[in-house]
């Protein structure tokens, strides 16, 4: 039976590896009335392996500020929906926080369930303090970047930063100057999948090592505050 009067459940779905998913999880997606999905090919396969068939709607940056008037009409015809990203925890530097709140502010109760998201288990692997950490997700492209690192390199607490192989060593050389080289800092790559690893040591080894072996795959950066 589904979980009280919750009338959208966002669900976190696997960050790689399938097993990473919970019971509950499975359970929701199988109960509401249609799935909203930032890409639909790649959540049918998600589905697909877990059995589920229901109505999967595209619902990604791009739409999801049209969309939203047309989702609350459907809940408010007493429909039940869950909204899942590619992977990890929607919202989550991933369409979420806009229809959560116009959810809300239509009197719609929301859910999110406890799940995979790649910046907790690259916190934890890279050894740093975590009773206190900053999400930053991903740096601003162009504007407003050398101004977020300049603050950022006072920060006390444990930083994260979501980033793209292709971006990598060219973030950590930014980070340079400000940072310095001797600051320690922890890259996770492919988290839960068969290459995943994490490489921690200063600034100055971890740009030296990327210089020399190109970083592939999904990025976490962790770096430890002052
Ligand atoms: N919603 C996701 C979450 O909860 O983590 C994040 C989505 S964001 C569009 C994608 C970024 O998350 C990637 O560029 C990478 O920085 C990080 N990421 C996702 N999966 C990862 C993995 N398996 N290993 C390392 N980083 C990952």
């Amino acid at each position: 039976m589904i979980d009280r009067n919750i009338q959208l459940f966002l669900v976190p779905t696997p960050i790689g590896n399938l097993e990473d998913i919970t019971l509950r999880a499975i359970r929701i997606l199988g109960e509401v009335d249609f799935i909203l999905a930032e890409d639909t090919r790649t959540s049918q396969v998600l589905l697909n392996h877990l059995g589920i068939r229901k109505p999967l709607y595209p619902h990604h940056k791009f739409n999801e500020h049209k969309a939203i008037q047309g989702i609350i009409s459907r809940l408010n015809g007493g429909e039940k929906a869950a909204l899942i990203s590619d992977a990890g925890t929607p919202g989550i530097s991933d369409p979420g926080f806009l229809i959560v709140r116009a959810c809300l502010e239509s009197g719609f109760e929301v859910e999110c369930l406890p799940g995979p998201t790649a910046l907790v288990p690259a916190l934890i692997n890279s050894g740093f303090p975590c009773e206190r950490f900053v999400f930053e997700g991903f740096l601003p492209v162009k504007k407003g970047r050398q101004t977020r690192i300049k603050e950022l390199a006072l920060e006390k607490r444990t930083i994260i930063f979501y980033e793209s192989p292709m971006r990598l060593a060219k973030t950590l050389g930014q980070l340079l100057p400000e940072f310095g080289g001797s600051r320690r800092v922890s890259v996770s790559r492919e988290l839960t999948k068969m290459h995943e690893e994490t490489i921690r040591g200063t600034l100055d080894e971890l740009i030296a090592h990327f210089a020399e072996t190109a970083a592939r795959g999904e990025i976490v950066i962790v770096v430890e505050g002052i």
